[in-house]
């Protein structure tokens, strides 16, 4: 499949004629984000970066939980929560400083805190220094992909770099290139949507001069700002620009102090790492994929900060992509797999453009008497127990909802199904591993859950041979206190674990399912009754159109 050997530092062989499964363009988040996953899942991969180093400008301070998740599934939580802040509130306060919403989720149902303040250049070191864990990954940097053209079998890719010109050939590409994608561009998709009339001016200084922890988004309609504290003592904070004032003048000292001079209490002594203005886009990509090509994060979408779903939404999308991409040349599953990605998150992307723009144009009133009127609303609003409960827990935060795609269903259309949402992760107990996070038992492959059973012995053989090649990982779920009733593992292919919470017995109560198939992505592919177990595994292989062949288990 792959005739050369990449080196992880970035000054392997040379790239010239060289062929890999998949060529990511871009090393930004979600560029590193899928190349980790890829290179955990054994794939072949080059990034390819036209910059000479990681960017190191202002942009991402909230990370969610699903994010956190993926990095958890990625193996790199650890190295990333360093950089984050739990339960970061977020407080949306009127010109006098008065509360008009409070977001403080309490919970953590997908194993991670909802919010989480970090701090973007950071985080995308981590992704990058993740990448030296696979001899099959490897980053190029200064090297701008120009030109592809793809035919039947893969993706011939013409780079500049600063000594002349090189060509890659690849299986797959990944668009990872942001909002200006070139990659889009070649293919010839729209992007359509529409981008803010006011621009906004952000800066990150480091010795925090306020130190207080949160983030404030004061709608102040004389100039609407952003204050929040991330890790390490750095303060982000965001004004916006008036029409006339421009990026030179916003880039000048003078600007700056009469910006800040409200806020702090001596703006000689601020320290600033960093100043950018930025203009707020609400786009999406015609198509995310065309061929071997398929397009991700800001390539394929873009939106306003104000529910910092940006960079979450290209880190879902790596996710998506990339147990796809590997199950397709791995020979798992036909390529037409590839479809379920746009068919996945297409609704889901545009919940999240709309809602931030809408939070946006809300945010950027500039009418008086309007915002005195916004103002009023969301008081009234909260102060109404069931409205501010359901703005403080976030229960507005689209949530991903695949109705198609790479699912099966087994039960009464129409029925309530928990097919195509997040599955939780409660912490659970193994008999090897102690009290750990759910997905840590799973490991980062499919997982087949079965409550209160054995799993091998519900599923009938031709189904067990088909999960065992698929590499998915039996588990069998039960009360903690019973984790250890029976002497010997069932089997040596099954995973007995604990609730020692009960949160896996609260969630199969709450419906008719004891069965229930996880993708990597932890979204359920499939669920049923055990009876109907083995059904329901023939119905998935046959959703992401299954091959037959033999595949070794992908284990952490
Ligand atoms: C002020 C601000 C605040 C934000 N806050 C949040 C937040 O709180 N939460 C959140 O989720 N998101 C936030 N975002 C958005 C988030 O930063 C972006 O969505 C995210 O960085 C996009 O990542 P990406 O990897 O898709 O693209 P990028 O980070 O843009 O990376 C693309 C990379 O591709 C490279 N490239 C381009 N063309 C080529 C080529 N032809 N060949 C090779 N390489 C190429 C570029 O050099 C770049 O390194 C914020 C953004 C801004 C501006």
């Amino acid at each position: 499949m792959v005739s050369t050997q990449l080196s992880s530092t970035g000054s392997g062989p040379d790239l010239d004629g060289a062929e890999v499964d998949v060529a990511v363009v871009g090393a930004g988040p979600s560029g590193l984000m899928i190349a980790n996953l890829l290179g955990l899942y054994g794939v072949r991969v080059q990034v390819l970066e036209a910059a000479a180093t990681l960017a190191d400008y202002p942009r991402g301070v909230g990370m969610d939980d699903e994010t956190l998740r993926t990095f958890q599934t990625a193996g790199l939580v650890d190295a990333v929560l360093p950089h984050t802040v739990p339960h970061q509130l977020l407080v949306f306060i009127d010109r006098k400083h008065r509360d008009l919403a409070r977001l403080a989720p309490p919970t953590a149902d997908f194993g991670w805190p909802r919010r989480n303040g970090f701090v973007q250049p950071l985080a995308d070191r981590v992704l990058l220094d993740g990448l030296a864990r696979f001899d099959s990954a490897d980053v190029r940097w200064s090297s701008r992909v120009t030109s592809f053209s793809q035919d039947a079998d893969g993706v011939d890719l013409t780079i500049s770099q600063p000594d002349g010109e090189r060509t890659l050939r690849a299986r797959y590409v990944v668009g990872a290139d942001g909002g200006r994608s070139d990659t889009r561009k070649a293919l010839g998709f729209a992007f359509a949507g529409t981008s803010a009339g006011e621009d906004w001016f952000v800066i990150d200084v480091r010795n925090d001069p306020l130190g207080r922890p949160g983030a404030y988004v004061c709608a102040d309609p004389r100039r609407p700002y952003v204050s929040i504290s991330i890790p390490h003592g750095i303060r982000r904070f965001e004004f916006m620009l008036k029409p006339g004032e421009t990026e030179t003048q916003a880039m000048s000292d003078e600007f700056v102090a009469r910006l800040l001079e409200p806020l702090v209490p001596s703006t000689a002594t601020v320290e600033i790492i960093r100043r950018r203005v930025y203009t707020h886009h609400s786009r999406m990509a015609e198509h995310f994929r065309s061929g071997r090509v398929l397009l991700i994060g800001d390539a394929a979408h873009v939106m306003p900060v104000w529910q910092g779903q940006g960079y979450n939404s290209g880190i879902r999308d790596a996710m998506n992509v990339a147990w796809k991409l590997a199950m397709v040349l791995r020979g798992q599953a036909a390529a037409g797999l590839l479809d379920s990605y746009e068919v996945e998150r297409r609704d889901h992307v545009r919940a999240m453009i709309q809602l931030s723009t809408w939070v946006g144009r809300l945010v950027s009133v500039r009418n008086r008497l309007a915002a005195t009127a916004r103002d009023a609303f969301f008081r009234t609003i909260s102060a109404a127990p069931r409205a501010k409960s359901y703005i403080v827990t976030m229960r507005f935060k689209p949530m991903p909802t695949m109705t198609q795609g790479a699912l099966t269903r087994v039960g009464s259309p129409g029925e309530e199904t928990p097919v195509g949402r997040l599955f939780i992760q409660p912490t659970v107990s193994t008999r090897t591993a102690g009290s750990i996070k759910l997905d840590d038992a799973l490991g980062p492959w499919f997982a087949l859950i079965v409550w209160n059973n054995n799993p091998a012995a519900i599923l009938d053989d031709d189904a067990r041979q088909r999960l065992a090649r698929a590499g998915v990982r039996l588990i069998a779920a039960r009360p903690a206190v019973q984790l250890h009733w029976d002497e010997a593992e069932p089997d040596d292919t099954v995973v007995i674990v604990g609730d020692p919470d009960g949160a896996l017995k609260r969630w199969f109560e709450a419906r008719p399912e004891s069965v229930v198939l996880l993708r990597p992505d932890r979204i359920v592919a499939g669920a049923s009754a055990a009876h109907a177990v083995s059904d329901m595994v023939r119905g998935f292989e046959f959703a992401i159109g299954a091959l037959e062949a033999t595949l070794s288990p992908i284990t952490r």
